[in-house]
């Protein structure tokens, strides 16, 4: 099993690391010539979602990707990967890859207080430890998007076919079981 991780910038390594304990292969997507249509699945990590979304224009990644996803790979976005994949974002426009039927707001837990640690259900797994990182919410989740999880009646995780997306950072907590559900379909 082949998974692309973007390794533009963000919490990358951490994913990679996940991924090698669930015996997946991680594929770092640096520039144009690593990303693959055959890749069995890819990570859009965490970051700054603008800059991302520049960063994939500008490297020719984002065409080929988008095709990919558009036409079933699995995705698995965290956090800044969320907004990536969003159809609306809070205030206007789309993410650059829109397949999820959400609308997101960014930076939604204001400045301050942008980073904390808490544990909530996630549908499938149970209880698991969450990291939010001046993390985004879903205000909507409508169409195909499924609720996985929820903190404070906000959501924060969500499955529309075979794309998963969470607010929060499973890689950089000890459950391995979001990427499990990503990689194998199941915990
Ligand atoms: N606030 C970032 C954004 O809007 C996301 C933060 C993160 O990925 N940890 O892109």
């Amino acid at each position: 099993m082949k998974i692309g991780v973007l390794a533009l910038q963000g919490a990358f390594i951490e994913h990679c690391d996940v991924l090698k304990k669930l015996d997946a292969e991680p594929v770092e997507i640096r520039q144009h010539g690593h990303f693959s249509s055959h890749l069995d699945g890819l990570i859009i990590p965490g970051g700054e979602s603008t800059v991302m979304g520049k960063l994939l224009r500008e490297l020719k990644l984002l065409e080929p990707i988008k095709d990919a996803v558009f036409n079933g790979m699995p995705v698995f976005g965290t956090c800044a990967g969320l907004i990536l994949l969003s159809k609306q974002i809070e205030g206007g426009g789309t993410g650059p890859i829109p397949v999820l039927d959400v609308l997101v707001r960014r930076n939604a837990y204001g400045r301050q207080l942008g980073s904390y640690r808490t544990t909530a259900k996630f549908k499938g797994i149970g209880e698991v430890p969450m990291v939010f990182i001046r993390a985004p919410y879903v205000l909507e989740a409508y169409g195909g998007a499924e609720v996985l999880a929820m903190v404070d009646k906000k959501i924060v995780a969500v499955r529309q076919g075979a794309v998963l997306a969470t607010a929060f950072h499973p890689e950089l907590t000890d459950c391995i079981g979001i990427h499990e559900l990503f990689i194998y379909g199941r915990t």
